[in-house]
């Protein structure tokens, strides 16, 4: 079992050493948009298109009434675009239809909008609506596997261990954290172990690397 004390040091010390996150946004609308955006799309990309597409279309009404064509054109080079052109419309539609143009702030009416799982509805809740929840991708997945905080095969499988094993106040910052770790040290391949930060609190590093 993983202490809470070497939990706290480690977030202690990724607070001082990771890189903020670039996208700065609070806004729900944004948020959820940027992350359907963000799948199986650099970063680069994401933020630059995301911005583009509410530089012409900033309100979910706006977007409800935009061409789908268009919209794919301006989150192009985003990974699968067309498809991703037109959830985003849906999304937009029933935003402003069902809820009054307000993006829900609980888990259970964000899954029922198309294309968002428990991953985007828990960036939006507790990015923008500062819920105590835990946004599961594959950098929290991979890494708290690697630190020996989980021993899970999925991503919904770790949500559920790591509400066991954090503390509640760490829950909402976790996701930013370790994915920005997971950008610039803590890699999916070759991770940068050596000059690594966290490495004596790591299972993977003591399994692997030590000595
Ligand atoms: S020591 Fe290596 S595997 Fe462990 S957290 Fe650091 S970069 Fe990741």
């Amino acid at each position: 079992m993983v202490k809470d004390e070497d939990i706290g040091k480690v977030m202690e010390i990724l607070r001082a050493n990771v890189p903020p996150h670039p996208y700065k946004s609070r806004e729900p609308f944004k948020v959820l948009i940027a992350t359907v955006i963000s799948q199986r799309t650099k970063d680069e990309v994401t933020y630059t298109v995301a911005e583009k597409l509410f530089g012409k279309y900033p309100l979910p009404r706006d977007l409800k009434n935009a061409p789908t064509d268009d919209i794919a054109h301006l989150i192009y080079p985003a990974g699968f675009y067309k498809q991703k052109a037109k959830k985003i419309k849906e999304i937009a539609k029933i935003i402003d239809e069902d809820y009054d143009g307000k993006v829900p702030d609980n888990l259970e009416e964000l899954l029922k909008l198309p294309g968002v799982g428990r991953k985007t509805a828990n960036i939006v809740l507790s990015r923008c609506y500062d819920k105590d929840v835990i946004a599961v991708d594959t950098h929290v997945h991979r890494i708290s596997n690697r630190l020996g905080w989980v021993n899970t095969k999925t991503p919904e499988e770790t949500e559920r261990e790591l509400m066991k094993v954090l503390l509640k106040k760490y829950w909402k910052d976790i996701n930013e954290l370790l994915v920005m770790f997971g950008r610039t040290i803590c890699r999916p391949v070759a991770p940068k172990c050596d000059v690594c930060p966290i490495k004596k609190y790591c299972k993977y590093y003591k399994e692997n690397k030590k000595g």
